[in-house]
């Protein structure tokens, strides 16, 4: 008896969870808040399998972004002349690598999947095109992947944990880091990401991704002619801040998914393994405090202490003193306090 009181419990409380996630997808991210059993855990992750040309043309496209940026890295090392204007592209570099990376981290990540914070339409665009440029794939389908990660962190259904299988290691952490892009089971958007499909503004930028892909690699072709004076100046330009920057940002973000699941430090209680590691705090723009945010997940800080460096919350909380971004979300002392571990 006390067994079926006790399933009829869980299974409203799945129906519950299905019917407050389907009418709000973010709510899926409240669910590390959430006492155990309650919340998302228990849901099927929701995915569609990819039909074989699709599956075709996606692993083209996945392994095109895989090769070519490392390729571009390696032929700037090589080329002779490549280290003419080293101050020239390493100013275009840094200009593209902040604006494409805080695209990623302030934008796709703690504003489009997590609500951390509201910006009026233009910014939200301008961030939304900015993380296109990173050429980490259309926008709606990015945050249905790591809304998904939340949902099933480190557990079956999870598009790319680091700590399920039973191949080996190394295995585990190269699916983490890129061999996910290549799976035919693709997170549902209509699941994950409904309101964002829902925004024009963000279904327009997310449409015309090819456009985005153009402008980040030919901004520095132009910006290498117009300051260098040559072609070739705007092609070594193009191979720096161009591919080689690319190249950067990528496996920085990627290290999120990979690294962060595996190695470094735990300081709060999340159902998962992810972890807090210095070392990527800076290149990863606040990104890699990735314990502190698995725990509270719509924080739009993640280095919640002085010695814990957090790019993008400095980019939000100055957007928020120029009063281009408003509801910035932070957990309070309390909160904090009562999920160290
Ligand atoms: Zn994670
Ligand atoms: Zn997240």
């Amino acid at each position: 008896m006390l067994g079926l009181v006790s399933s009829m419990q869980a299974t409203a409380r799945e129906l519950v969870a299905e019917v407050a996630l389907d009418a709000h997808p973010e709510n899926a991210l409240v669910a590390d808040d959430a006492p155990a059993g309650v919340g998302t855990r228990s849901l099927r992750p929701q995915v569609r399998r990819a039909t074989r040309s699709a599956l075709r043309t996606d692993r083209i496209l996945a392994g095109l972004v895989v090769t070519v940026p490392p390729l571009g890295l390696l032929a700037a090392i090589a080329w002779p002349g490549a280290h003419e204007g080293l101050v020239r592209n390493g100013i275009v570099f840094a200009v593209l690598y902040l604006f494409t990376g805080f695209g990623i981290t302030a934008g796709f990540h703690r504003l489009f999947t997590h609500k951390s914070f509201e910006v009026p339409r233009l910014v939200r665009a301008t961030f939304a095109i900015a993380g296109s440029m990173a050429l980490q794939g259309p926008v709606i389908r990015w945050v249905a992947d790591h809304r998904r990660h939340h949902v099933f962190s480190d557990k079956e259904g999870d598009p790319h944990s680091p700590v399920l299988g039973t191949k080996n290691a190394v295995s585990r952490f190269f699916h983490s880091h890129m061999g996910w892009f290549f799976q035919a089971d693709k997170s549902l958007p209509s699941r994950y990401a409904k309101d964002l499909m829902g925004d024009p503004v963000v279904r327009w930028v997310d449409k015309n991704y090819a456009w985005w892909m153009v402008l980040t690699l030919g901004i520095p072709f132009a910006a290498g002619f117009a300051l260098g004076g040559s072609l070739h100046a705007a092609f070594v330009t193009f191979l720096w801040a161009g591919l080689a920057r690319i190249f950067f940002v990528h496996h920085v973000t990627w290290c999120i998914n990979s690294v962060c699941h595996v190695f470094g430090t735990r300081r709060y209680q999340s159902r998962d393994e992810s972890s807090n590691v210095l070392w990527l705090a800076l290149p990863s723009l606040g990104e890699s405090w990735h314990n502190n945010h698995h725990a509270f997940p719509t924080s739009a800080t993640h280095g919640f202490d002085r010695f814990q460096p957090d790019p993008s919350s400095w980019l939000i909380h100055g957007l928020g003193k120029l009063g281009l971004a408003s509801k910035i979300q932070m957990p309070n002392e309390r909160d904090r306090a009562r999920r160290l571990i």
